[in-house]
């Protein structure tokens, strides 16, 4: 295992972090938590000891069961990650009773690395609100919490002010070859770095969907390299090229999955990739953006929609469903996005979005073609 250091407080964080929101299911779609536990203690005993879990991932059981792997002696070789999703929470009060629950299911006093989860421009604006960040302080004050930091899912300006707005000890954003321009992007990585904030990167296989279902002309440019890897090799190995990365959060889902992320993750040194290499992996980068349907840049300037429709999320489900030729992870996420009033088949076409476009999209269009394959 490889290991990089978090500047603060010198400790030695392995490159390969334990994420927990996608852990081994039963067949009743429920965690199932006797093999998860496994799995958690079995990276740990391999080198990894970073662990991430969330208040809403598997509703609540991934923190259960995260508390449950880190008993017998675990908990003190690894850096605990939590997170509070304040868009849950109706006020301040049930801000806090949240933290406290999430105490009670880790079965911890401590939790080393604390985000605000999921900053988005409505999440941080709710954060100031609910005096978030104060409310952290004061649990850093008591030991509850030891570094507080923000995982990140919105545009580069946003990420930057977030990042200018607090000495925040770390953050976390998605970080992929197909994401580079993508919300915080490579650009946000640097912006960061530059500021001394180590960044933890989350979605280095974009969900799975870089390595599951290639295109062919993907696979054949792969089959092409010079180097022969595994997609999730290349993809991992782009990622850990980037000396600014602390260590890569992966949602392994079975044994075989962390045993080849351990094998990837022990070799994959900061600035490794050749010349060669990199243009191989630009090259498939080129290939899957070329499978796009329709360049929304999700800019946003055509929100909001009167029908509340979020026009470049579903723009970006459409384009995933080509790119990834129909690969069914992609409607298996559509319901988990869609809500009522949200609906691509609420479109009335009123075009009142069109004209805001600076791509030309015909976004009255596009919602009837998403409508058609998802609803
Ligand atoms: S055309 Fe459809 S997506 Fe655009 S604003 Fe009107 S209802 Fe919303
Ligand atoms: S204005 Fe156009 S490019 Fe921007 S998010 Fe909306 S559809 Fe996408």
């Amino acid at each position: 295992m490889q290991y990089r250091t978090f500047h603060k407080t010198g400790q030695k964080v392995s490159l390969l972090g334990m994420g927990t929101m996608r852990l081994p299911l039963s067949p009743d779609g429920k965690p199932d938590r006797q093999e998860a536990v496994s799995m958690i203690r079995r990276s740990i005993d391999q080198g990894i000891n970073y662990v991430d879990t969330a208040y809403m991932y598997h509703d609540g059981e991934s923190e259960k069961i995260v508390g449950e792997a880190l008993k017998d002696g675990y908990r003190e070789k690894v850096l605990l990650a939590d997170k509070m999703p304040v868009w849950l929470a109706k006020d301040e009060e049930k801000m806090r009773a949240m933290f406290d629950e999430q105490l009670r299911r880790l079965d911890v006093d401590r939790i080393d690395m604390y985000l605000v989860h999921n900053i988005t421009a409505p999440v941080w604006k709710r954060a100031k609100k609910f005096n978030l960040l104060p409310f952290l302080e004061e649990k850093q004050a008591e030991g509850k919490i030891k570094h507080i930091g923000f995982s990140f899912h919105d545009e580069l300006p946003l990420f930057k002010e977030v990042i200018d707005a607090y000495p925040w000890d770390f953050c976390q954003i998605q970080l992929n070859y197909m994401d580079k321009d993508f919300q915080a992007g490579e650009e946000g990585l640097r912006y960061a770095a530059s500021k001394n904030i180590p960044v933890i990167v989350m979605e280095p296989l974009k969900g799975g969907k870089l390595t599951d279902a290639l295109p062919r002309t993907v696979e054949a440019l792969w089959k092409q390299a010079q180097v022969q890897r595994t997609p999730a090799e290349w993809a991992f190995r782009w990622v850990a090229n980037h000396p600014e990365v602390l260590t890569i959060l992966s949602g392994m889902s079975s044994q075989e999955q962390l045993s080849e992320n351990l094998r990837i993750l022990s070799a994959a040194e900061a600035n490794s990739l050749s010349p060669e290499e990199l243009a191989v992996i630009d090259q498939v980068s080129d290939e899957y953006n070329k499978l796009i349907q329709y360049s929304c840049t999700g800019c946003k300037y055509c929100m909001p929609c009167p029908k509340k429709i979020d026009i470049p999320t579903a723009i970006n489900f459409y384009n995933e469903w080509f790119l990834y030729e129909g690969n069914p992870k992609i409607k298996a996420d559509y319901p988990v996005w869609l809500t009522e009033g949200r609906r691509p088949s609420d479109c009335v076409a009123c075009k009142a979005c069109e004209g805001h476009c600076p791509q030309h999209l015909p976004i009255s269009e596009i919602m009837a073609k998403t409508a058609e394959i998802f609803e």
